[in-house]
This record gives structure tokens, sequence and C-alpha cells, in this order.
């Protein structure tokens, strides 16, 4: 089944379901400053969760556009090297606003994976969050499901409604315990059950997450009750695919062929491999991390976003340039990115027709940064094979701290990028010495931060940046969120 088939077969059902097929809203959220990008379907119904904001409608059913880049769920890391990461992905999503609960929307989830998709049921695996006695009963009852394939998930993350099973959309807003279903893809592939200390594999794949909305979440960390209980699901398509395709990674879905050869023709030829001869080997994680980037970066420009270096500008910069920076390791030498948009209109332009509509502005736009990218490049590696001539002279291994940190802060060179230039010349990079120059640098920021508060100077200025760098903290160290009945 083509990932195209599955997203319609997924809408239509809900549809039969009595649930109304709304459309994506865009990857840039229009009045939510507590979100970076579109990170789940759930989104664009935030207010009708909280109960500001009335539908027509209490089911919904979508395929929506989200990027996780950034923000509370970053997986811009991983892509490239776990087999089911997207920077860009479409989730598939079943809504309940104040309408049915647990109870059917557990059902219709079973129903559509092992009726219509026909997935064995052997293969499946459930978890719950650790004190949701109703959701466990119910697969264990009601679906059936052995309670070996049914596993509590408590408070893994330190703190109170800090567990997998329990989602939370941001820092703030709407969250709930919730439910996910894994897939097991057998035995060659490494990994643990969901739960386990071997989890972090790729053979129990989570493919469904069912959230049981049920409070939502302020800035001091307290659990109001919403109005009404509600549903809000999320299943990765390109996860979905891959079950249904029969394959293990989601890049080797149907949607994705066409875009990795286009990535490996346009690098090949920007490493001047024009001849049919072998360039970039086919199944780099370079060119997983190319055709994933230039869906999120062409989503994020169609959508209003152009590089930059704050906020939004800024996490496409970061993308397109990690792209890009895949591509030079890959032996690109001139720009090639861009070019990619050509082949992914032809891919996704049917369900998604601004990427047919805003083609040539996004190439453009693309291609601006790409030359930007690949100047600073250029004069960055004339600054570094300066230095290693030097070092090659005084007889030396390593490159010094300062100079990598040099690179990177003043000529924006990225330092893995030394690290690869210099591996290759049989030279290490003082890293001790490069995160020491950094440190120093944060320090320095932060007195001049500091500094700026005593005075008195720029008071709202500082204070929002204070305020920013709270959240940030926030985000990593333990919150321990206090529930109000
Ligand atoms: P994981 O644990 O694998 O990172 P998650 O728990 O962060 O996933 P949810 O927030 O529960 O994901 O999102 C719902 C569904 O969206 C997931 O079950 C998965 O199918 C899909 N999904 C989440 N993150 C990604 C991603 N980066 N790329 C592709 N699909 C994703
Ligand atoms: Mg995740
Ligand atoms: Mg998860
Ligand atoms: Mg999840």
């Amino acid at each position: 089944m083509k990932a195209s088939e599955i997203r319609s077969t997924f809408l239509k059902f809900f549809e039969s379901k009595g649930h109304q097929i709304v459309a994506s809203s865009p990857v840039v959220p229009g009045d939510d400053p507590t979100l970076l990008f579109t990170n789940a379907g759930m989104n664009q119904f935030k207010d009708v969760f909280l109960g500001f904001d009335k539908r027509p409608y209490s089911r919904a059913t979508t395929s929506q556009k989200c990027i996780r880049a950034g923000g509370k769920h970053n997986d811009l890391d991983n892509v490239g090297y776990t087999a089911r990461h997207h920077t860009f992905f479409e989730m598939l999503g079943n809504f309940s606003f104040g309408d049915y609960f647990k109870k059917d929307a557990i059902a219709y989830a079973w129903e559509l994976l092992t009726v219509h998709f026909k997935l064995p049921a052997d293969k499946l695996w459930a978890t719950v969050y650790a004190e949701d006695d109703e959701a466990y009963d119910i697969w264990k009852n009601d679906i059936g499901l052995p309670a070996e394939r049914i596993v509590r998930i408590g408070d893994n993350k330190g703190g109170r409604y800090m567990s997998d099973n329990f989602w939370m959309m941001g820092d703030t807003g709407p969250c709930g315990p919730c439910s996910e279903i894994f897939y097991d893809h057998g035995p060659d592939v490494a990994g643990g059950p969901p739960g386990s200390p071997e989890q972090d594999g790729d053979r129990y794949i989570e493919i469904w997450n069912n959230v049981f909305m049920q409070f939502n979440r302020t800035e001091d960390g307290v659990m109001h009750r919403l109005p009404k209980p509600s549903v809000d699901t999320g299943m990765g398509l390109e996860r979905l695919a891959a079950v249904l395709q029969h394959v293990h990674s989601n890049y080797e879905i149907d949607l994705f062929q066409y875009l990795l050869a286009g990535a490996k023709n346009a690098v090949d030829y920007a490493a001047g491999v024009t001849d049919g001869s072998a360039g970039c080997d086919k199944d780099s994680p370079s060119l997983k991390v190319i055709a994933d980037h230039i869906r999120a970066c062409s989503f994020t420009v169609a959508d209003g976003i152009i590089p930059g270096n704050e906020g939004r500008g800024y996490v496409l910069r970061r993308i397109a340039r990690r792209a890009i920076r895949h591509g030079y390791k890959l032996g690109a030498r001139k720009p090639f990115f861009h070019t990619l948009v050509v082949p992914l209109a032809a891919e996704m332009g049917e369900a998604y027709p601004e990427l047919q509509r805003d083609m040539a502005r996004i190439t453009e736009v693309l291609k601006a940064e790409e030359e930007r990218f690949f100047q600073t490049i250029h004069n960055g590696m004339e600054i570094l094979d300066g230095a290693l001539a030097a070092l090659e002279k005084s007889g030396s291994k390593q490159i010094d701290g300062e100079t990598a940190f040099k690179l990177h802060d003043t000529y924006g060179f990225p330092v893995d990028l030394t690290g690869d230039v210099c591996r290759e010349r049989g030279v290490t990079v003082d890293e001790a010495g490069f995160n020491a120059a950094m440190n120093r640098q944060r320090e320095q920021a932060r007195a001049h931060a500091k500094f700026k508060m005593a005075a008195g100077l720029e008071y709202t200025g500082a204070a929002t940046a204070f305020h920013g760098y709270e959240h940030l903290v926030c985000e990593h160290s333990q919150v321990t969120a206090i529930y109000i009945d």
C-alpha cells in the first residue's frame, strides 16, 4: 500500500466513524507563541480542547504536517541515524472534543490496524500510563491483548507526570495520560520491548499514540482539568508505511525512493561525478539527512519562513546547513540542495499543492542560503588549510581548541566539519580547549545579560531574555507538575 493510499484509508476510516476530515494547518503555527513549529496534529485544535473555541463538529481527523526540530519535541540530531525519526513528517490523527473517550479510541485504533490495514495482532504491543487501570483493562478485556504485551510505563523522566506515557504538547498546554501502540519488526532488528532498558533500538517501533486529554498545564506547573475529557491521537504516516510495505526503515518506503535517488544524483553532480561512475553511497546516512531535510526546509519556506539568525528562521537555517554540510561530506563542492525541491514537489505536490505553487520561490530562497553557506565553508577552509599547514611544519598532530572555536564563532564554520577535515588529514581537534572557549563565551554572554539587569538597562528586554532562559532550563530539568482537580 502506497503512502498516499494509507493516508486516504486512515481519513476515510475515521470519516465513516463520524469524523470531519479537516485540512492540515501550516507548519508555522498562526498565533501560538509557545510553539516554534507545528509538532502534532492537535496543535490546530488546542483552543478547542481548552474550551476557548468551538467547532461545528465534535470529531475530527487530519493528516498534519509536523516539524520536530526544536522546542520540546526535538528530533534533529536523530535524523539520518534512526530508522524512524524525521524532522518533517505527516501525523495521522483522530480527535474527540468531549465526545468519545478511552474505550472507543482504543477500539477504533485496533479495528483500523488489524481489520483494515490487516496487521498481525501478535506483532502489536500496547503501553499505558502506569496508573491508568482503565486503559489497561480495555486492552486486556475488551481487545483481548495478552497481558505480556501490555506494558505500564510510570514516571520515568524525573518528576510527577514526566513519562513517555504522559503526553504534553510543550511546557504548557493540553496534556494527559496516553496509550501507545508498538509494532515488532522482528528479531533481526536490535532493540527491546517498550519499557525495557533495551527499548532504544528500532525493533519495537512506536507507531501510534492515543492521548487522553484531561488537563491544561499552566506555566506554574499546575494541572487544570479540561472542561471535557477528550482524545487526541497521532500516528506517523512514514512509520506505518514502513510496516505496511514490509520494510524496516522509514527511508525504504515509496515516498522516499525518488527523493533519495534525487539526492544522490544532485550530490554526485555537485561532487563532479558526471560520468555515471559510482559517486556517493546510496545507503549513506548523509543522503538520508539530505532527503529528510529538503522536506522540512521546503515546507517551512512554503509557509513563509526564510533563513535567519533567530527564532524559526534560525531553525530553518540550521536544518538547511546540516543538509548542505552532509552533502559536503559526500564530496559536493557547489550548491545542490535547492535542486531537490523539484523531485519533492513531484512526489508530494499532489497532497500538498503549496509545493507546486511555490516551487520557484522555495528554490530561490534555499539557493541563496546555500550559496551563502558554501562561501562560509570556502572561507573557513582557507583558514583551516593555513592552520593545518602551520601545524605540519611544527610537527604537531593536534589543532588547538582556540582555532576551532574561532572558525566556529567568527567564521560560522561548523566544528564537526573542522573535525572531519582534520580526521582526513590525520589530525585531532583539542576538544577540551574548544569546550573551554565555548564556555568562556557563554559566561561572558551571561555576565553581560546580568549587568544589563543590574543597571536597569533596557528593563523589558532584559526581563524577556531572562524569562526565555528560565524556560530553556525548565525544558531539561525536573519539572514537578502539581495536580489540581
Ligand atoms: P519517539 O518516542 O519515537 O520519538 P514520540 O513518542 O516522541 O516518538 P509522539 O509525540 O507520541 O512521538 O507522536 C505521535 C506519533 O508520531 C509517534 O507515535 C510516531 O508514529 C510519530 N512520530 C513522532 N516523532 C516522529 C518523527 N520525528 N518522525 C516521524 N514520525 C514521528
Ligand atoms: Mg520523540
Ligand atoms: Mg515515544
Ligand atoms: Mg509517543
